[in-house]
């Protein structure tokens, strides 16, 4: 055991107690808990779907602005808490289990993508003075470590403190969304790029982030998203 992990023993992501067993950040039983999404997934944003569907309701109904994403697990009772944790609780160290399984599940799909670069959903220089760190940031950090994709955290900023977006309606967040973000430079040389976020709903802020990337002349969106949720 490194002196470090008998100090600070590391913290597991699911049950929020002292790792029990394995060397990776996570009991493996409750890495075993977690909700990965199967091989039944929609085409476009990565939702769990039935074995039959090509895509979810949600992606049958509006046209997304960017070209594709996936997720590596649903957003359940389970993950929104370990998400909760990550993002208000300082436990920043969870972005290194949640890289590993995000390279572990889309490792392969996201290399194909052949991305210049990674954008991490940005955060409010309010919210970020306030918490410290952006948590979409954090996991875009391990999984580039991982994947030899570098990151580039200030080409896209975040404008104004927009509204909370959990308290809107799906068509009030697309509406509040428009404006939040800006593209810093227009210079911009990359072909294609990958958005990184810990949380994908309604695909409103990724939309809202590839239009503003295309609007620069970048010709390729992706996601990727730790989360998902289950459409509806
Ligand atoms: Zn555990
Ligand atoms: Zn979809």
């Amino acid at each position: 055991m490194k002196l470090i992990d008998y100090l600070f023993p590391p913290i597991c992501p699911v049950c929020n107690e002292i790792v029990s067993g394995g060397k990776d950040g996570i009991c493996p039983a409750c890495e075993m808990r977690l909700p990965y999404i199967g091989s039944s997934y929609c085409m476009k944003c990565g939702k769990p779907v039935e074995e039959d569907e090509e895509f979810c309701l949600d992606c049958l109904k509006c046209t997304h602005e960017y070209d594709e994403g996936r997720a590596a697990l649903v957003y359940d009772e389970l993950t929104s808490k370990s998400i909760y944790r990550f993002k208000y609780n300082n436990k920043r160290e969870f972005a290194k289990v949640y890289g590993r399984i995000i390279e572990d599940r889309l490792g392969s799909k996201i290399k194909s993508w052949n991305a210049d670069v990674m954008i991490p959903v940005p955060v409010h220089k309010s919210k970020m003075k306030k918490r410290g760190y952006n948590q979409a940031e954090l996991i875009a950090d391990e999984l580039s470590k991982r994947l030899k994709i570098p990151v580039c955290s200030d080409l896209v900023v975040r404008n104004t403190a927009t509204a909370v977006q959990k308290e809107l309606s799906a068509k009030a967040r697309q509406n509040n969304l428009k404006k939040a973000f800006n593209v810093t430079r227009n210079d911009v040389k990359y072909k294609t790029v990958l958005i990184v976020d810990d949380i994908y709903t309604t695909g409103a802020t990724v939309d809202a982030m590839a239009r503003c990337l295309k609007g620069v002349g970048i010709q390729n969106v992706y996601f990727v998203s730790l989360c998902i949720g289950r459409g509806t």
